[in-house]
């Protein structure tokens, strides 16, 4: 019945939400910056007769929008920040920024489609509990940052996810499936020298160079990564190099290191040895050392029930259909993309998709037995340790083509990509009520949670008084 009911409703409402979706991928705003696309959520939601919270978490572009009455409370989790770097023409079939777009950045994880989708889902789940008279309570969550602000994991820190008995939400990718996918848990740091500055012919004995302890940091950890876990991951960003005049000696300098691993014990047991590294780059070149934690996200906790749930509903709905024209644009999308490209998106797969098209048209199988490995991280692993949470994702972009590259950029508004963000709100929707109409299967998802953590309960990896890296102007 309510798979009907969310068919219809995601249809009959299509219009609104792709022009909702469209306007923030034109907003093109990054991580804590998204004021007009937290806007434009916020009051699409009023109209739809949602309750706000907004600035929640201490954070402007945050938000909680709630609609029922009682329990059990479904949680369905959006995004809507942007990178930057990546302005690109919506729908060429080569790279070139776009004209639409003038702050440099672009959509290219698909953010906008995602907010969305799950924004659509839960006015469709709180129009069925609405019509049908039932209770419970459904709330969409504004999530900003999501790209290595980690928005997530400053709202579960404060309580946000607390009482939900569930969460769902997707990413739209180049595949149909359920994301039975563990990510790495990661943290993010800056290490900020301070030297002496000094004429660096005339008296280079006096300079105490920031820069060179920022170099030095660097060797040490090349050197540290021969003896990490396998998976693992180090990346580093000198953020100031202390000035562009080689003949002063730098008397500041910062590298913002992004330190990844399985979980959040391997995670933290990485981050002492880089700080230490650092710690002895500052000793050596005689510079202080200000180490300054910026953000952080655990790794997630999978859920088989939720897992399976969502499998069930995206094979009853079945995958989009394309006609010639989406077919021949996605075409020469995957024209442009690598044949170590497609590989990496055959990786996605539990099982290797041997004719690729330029669509994947078909929905994963799903084997809860076997979860992937994704060398990547979301903050979404720190809601999935406060509540049962799954996540799907729908083929939005071609084959092939990757997250944070132009390509998804170009393909953010196409028909193909309106396709993915409508089938991922009704795989979305039709889940969230089946746990409103099934209590049995809610307290099988919350038994697995409880069982995966072995009564460890969530520690925030951000400790408290580490406030969310605002933005001057969010901030003020
Ligand atoms: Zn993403």
């Amino acid at each position: 019945m309510s798979i009907h009911f969310v068919d219809d409703f995601v249809e009959t409402h299509r219009e609104t939400y792709q022009r909702l979706s469209d306007n923030v991928w034109q907003f093109a705003e990054l991580g804590y910056e998204e004021i007009d696309s937290s806007r434009a959520h916020i009051e699409q939601l009023k109209r739809a007769g949602f309750t706000l919270r907004e600035g929640v978490a201490g954070i402007p572009t945050a938000f909680v929008a709630e609609a029922g009455e009682g329990g059990p409370i479904i949680g369905i989790l959006g995004e809507f920040d942007a990178l930057s770097g990546l302005s690109q023409q919506s729908q060429a079939v080569c790279c070139q920024p776009s004209t639409e777009i003038t702050n440099g950045n672009g959509h290219g994880c698909g953010h906008h489609l995602l907010g969305t989708s799950a924004h659509l889902a839960a006015v469709a789940v709180k129009d069925y509990l609405r019509q049908h008279g039932l209770p419970g309570t459904v709330r969409f969550y504004g999530c900003p940052a999501e790209e290595g602000g980690y928005g997530k994991t400053y709202m579960a820190r404060a309580g946000l996810f607390d009482d939900l008995d569930a969460a769902l939400t997707w990413h739209p990718g180049v595949v149909n499936g359920v994301m039975n996918i563990e990510a790495l848990a990661c943290k993010t740091v800056y290490f900020r020298f301070t030297g002496v500055s000094a004429h660096a012919g005339a008296s280079p004995h006096l300079g105490r160079s920031a820069l060179d302890a920022v170099e030095l940091t660097n060797v040490g950890s090349n050197y540290l990564r021969e003896h990490m876990l396998s998976d693992a991951r180090l990346h580093y960003a000198i953020t100031n190099a202390g000035g562009v005049a080689p003949n002063v000696v730098q008397a500041n300098a910062e590298v913002m290191y992004m330190i990844r691993a399985a979980n959040n014990q391997d995670v933290s047991e990485l981050y002492e040895r880089v700080c230490a590294i650092a710690q002895g780059a500052a000793m050596m070149t005689g510079c202080t050392l200000e180490i300054a934690l910026h953000s952080a996200c655990s790794n997630i906790v999978l859920n088989t029930v939720l897992n399976e749930l969502m499998h069930e509903k995206l094979t009853v709905l079945g995958v989009p259909k394309y006609d010639d024209s989406e077919l021949g644009f996605a075409a020469a999308i995957h024209d442009t993309v690598s044949r170590q490209e497609v590989a990496m998106s055959n990786k996605m797969l539990q099982a290797a998709w041997r004719d690729p098209k330029p669509l994947y048209d078909i929905v994963e199988p799903l084997d809860s037995k076997k979860a992937l490995r994704m060398h990547g991280s979301t903050d979404v692993g720190d809601v999935s340790w406060v509540t049962p949470t799954a996540q799907c994702m729908t083929a939005c972009f071609a084959f092939g083509s990757s997250p944070h590259s132009w390509q998804w950029v170009s393909q953010g508004k196409s028909k193909i990509a309106h396709k993915g963000m409508l089938y991922a709100a009704k795989a979305i929707a039709a889940s969230a009520l089946e746990l409103f109409a099934n209590p049995a299967l809610l307290a099988a998802a919350k038994a697995e949670h409880a069982e995966r953590l072995q009564g460890s309960p969530y520690v925030c990896p951000i400790p408290e008084g580490v406030n969310p890296p605002l933005p001057a102007v969010a901030a003020a």
